[in-house]
């Protein structure tokens, strides 16, 4: 049993990260788990425009590494880690991970949402074989090729834009007959000659033989069915939040966000749940690093009132 830390902080995307960097600096000894990469989610798009104190913006993989490094300036342990479980342990918590068992005073659970999918025959058989989730990693192999991606939110089109770097055609395939992506990223998309929109439809089933070959479509308005040609799809039709961690400790909407406080408090003492993870309205860098900076904020006061 490790008794080495005052909390856990679990994920280390933006959320994890900013945490960390507050928890630390506010004199607690954090320890950040990480079961694949740092940077999260942030670090499946090419350019993060909109963080303010960047103007010329960056890459996702570059704040990232940005944001570790100040993580580490202030000496946070950061454990590659998958973490299993949480439980209560009298006052303490024990953090339950593939290598170890850890005894903390309080945990903010920081782990984000993964790419929802669409459920459509072909969807998985064509994963990693056409179908992707990431245009900044699989965009590059498409080159002169004609992809599509599907959904109409911001990251749709804006990794519609990024991936005509690549492809010589890009079908954006929304299944309303309006873009919910905000008007700057939409205009760039009706100016851009390789984006071609097809409104009011959705993708019945994916389709090929050892790789992607079309992708058969339905007009919601018409009821038409049509195939259309393409050599990749890329999915970006929101997020389903990984809260398994926390079913026994928080209540949860409909769709499965966690429902916090203003101070980021789920309605177990000395548990805290931020970023994407959330019920909000807005799930972007900023969110997530404001939701950290609380939770590590009142986790330090909790702690404060409640040990020693
Ligand atoms: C394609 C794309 C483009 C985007 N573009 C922008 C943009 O331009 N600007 C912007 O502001 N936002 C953008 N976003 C949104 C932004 O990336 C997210 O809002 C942000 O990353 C959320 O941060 P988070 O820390 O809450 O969660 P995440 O980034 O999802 O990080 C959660 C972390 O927790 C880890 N984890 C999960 N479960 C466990 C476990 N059991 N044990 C250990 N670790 C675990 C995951 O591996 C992950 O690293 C984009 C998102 C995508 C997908």
């Amino acid at each position: 049993m490790n008794k080495d830390f005052d909390i856990a902080i679990i994920g280390a995307g933006p959320a994890g990260l900013s945490a960390a960097i507050y928890a630390a600096r506010g004199g607690l000894k954090p320890v950040l788990f990480e079961k694949m990469i740092h940077g999260g989610q942030i670090t499946l798009t090419d350019e993060i425009e909109n963080y303010p104190g960047i103007p010329e913006s960056i890459n996702g993989f570059d704040l990232a590494d940005r944001m570790k490094k100040q993580a580490d300036k202030f000496d946070v342990a950061t454990k590659m880690e998958d973490v299993n479980s949480i439980k209560e342990d009298g006052k303490m918590k024990l953090i339950e991970t593939s290598a170890d068992t850890y005894s903390v005073k309080a945990v903010i659970v920081a782990t984000g949402a993964q790419p929802r999918k669409l459920d459509v025959p072909g969807e998985q058989n064509f994963t990693g074989r056409g179908v992707s989730y990431c245009a900044t990693c699989d965009g590059p192999l498409y080159r002169d090729a004609v992809v599509a991606v599907i959904g109409g939110g911001d990251s749709a089109v804006e990794e519609a834009l990024f991936l005509t770097k690549f492809a010589k055609k890009v079908y954006l395939i929304h299944r309303r007959d309006k873009l919910r992506a905000v008007k700057i990223v939409q205009d760039r998309a009706f100016a851009n000659e390789k984006i071609e929109i097809i409104w009011d439809t959705v993708v019945e089933e994916f389709a090929g033989d050892l790789m992607l070959k079309r992708a058969k479509l339905l007009n919601r308005k018409t009821g038409e069915h049509t195939e259309l040609e393409i050599d990749g799809a890329f999915i970006f039709v929101g997020f389903v939040p990984n809260n398994e961690l926390l079913t026994d400790f928080a209540d949860m909407d409909e769709r499965g966000f966690v429902k916090v406080n203003g101070k980021m408090e789920t309605r177990t003492a000395g548990i805290y749940s931020a970023g994407d993870l959330n019920e909000k309205v807005l799930r972007q860098v900023i969110t997530a690093a404001a939701d950290g900076a609380i939770a590590a904020f009142s986790a330090e006061k909790w702690i404060e009132e409640n040990f020693e």
